[in-house]
């Protein structure tokens, strides 16, 4: 049976069978360049208004592909979340979803109604961008299995990033290992489909637009959801990267809290997601001269740039990698 189509979704039906399949764009709502690329996918599907709800059928799907917003209304406010309390990506553990006070929230009352949908696909992704400038794509996930791993190796990215370890300590929850990190993408392989986000870019980059539109469908094509030919209407031309080919999966394994003391980092170099640091570096230092220091070998990810601080944000992760 199928669950109540959301509002801001599209499912096109496809006319042979196949998985089940659904794409945000949006579900922050500051990151507008995945819309974008919800946009243009249902476009060259057919579909032509421009925020997507209802059913179509189009022959070049297989199954079931469901294409939407994540959270409509944050995109609208142009917003990471509509109540700046807890954004949708936070909102997908159970204890939230019983809980009263918790669905006052606009963003949990949005992953309720998203949640049945999620549950029942097969293959999830979720589109990000990143707020430093400069930084190249790639995967977060909360999980890294065989499935997750093939779905993987049709995505041109360097960097798997498993943010399992971190994620849901900042909306004040104990995680039970494996199975509560509240984002979509876990809520989606807690029901056993394969969820992961591309993070596309800058969310500033309009240039990430047609790359991210070019993986999705060629991810799409892998997965059996579409047919090649979709390809030609989006004048995508398909060239295997050979970045699968060298592909490592990291681990965050350190969050470091900025301290509102006025924060500066040592090298532009710094600012740039996955930069290589080793143990002792400096990596910044406050106003009163106070040091920050990278606390093992690894990778810098996610720096927040020093005019965006603010009370108790990341200042930066590190990450390391995971031996297969
Ligand atoms: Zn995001």
């Amino acid at each position: 049976m199928n669950p109540p189509l959301p509002s801001s979704v599209c499912h096109v039906r496809g006319t042979q069978p196949g998985p089940r399949v659904v794409v945000f764009g949006g579900t922050h709502g500051d990151e507008t360049m995945g819309v974008r690329v919800v946009q243009d996918v249902l476009k060259a599907l057919g579909f032509h208004t421009v925020a997507p709800a209802g059913e179509i059928t189009s022959p070049l799907v297989l199954g079931d592909l469901f294409l939407g917003i994540g959270n409509p209304e944050a995109v609208d406010r142009g917003t990471r979340s509509v109540s700046g309390v807890r954004d949708l990506n936070r909102c997908f553990h159970e204890s939230f979803f019983e809980s009263p006070e918790a669905l006052l929230l606009p963003d949990q009352q949005r992953a309720a109604e998203l949640k049945d949908l999620l549950a029942s696909a097969d293959y999830f992704f979720d589109l990000h961008s990143v707020s430093a400038k400069e930084t190249v794509p790639f995967v977060g996930l909360t999980m890294f299995s065989e499935r997750h791993a093939e779905v993987c190796r049709s995505i041109p990215v360097h960097h798997i990033l498993d943010v399992q370890a971190i994620l849901g300590q900042d909306v004040g929850i104990a995680i039970d290992e494996l199975t509560q990190t509240p984002t979509t993408c876990s809520w989606v392989n807690r029901h056993g489909g394969v969820g992961l986000a591309y993070e596309m870019g800058y969310q500033g980059d309009e240039a990430s637009v047609p790359r991210a539109t070019a993986v999705l469908v060629n991810l799409l094509v892998s997965v059996g959801a579409v047919h090649p030919a979709l390809r030609e209407n989006l004048h995508i031309e398909y060239a295997r990267d050979t970045a699968a080919t060298d592909q490592r999966v990291y681990r965050l394994v350190h969050c470091e809290r900025n301290t509102l003391k006025g924060f500066r980092y040592a090298d532009p170099r710094y600012k740039r997601n996955f930069s290589p640091v080793r143990e002792g570096e400096l990596i910044g230092t406050y106003q009163d001269g106070e040091e920050v220091r990278a606390t093992s070998d690894g990778l810098l990810v996610f720096p927040a740039g020093e005019q965006t601080l603010s009370s108790n944000q990341s200042l930066f992760y590190l990450a390391v990698p995971i031996l297969h």
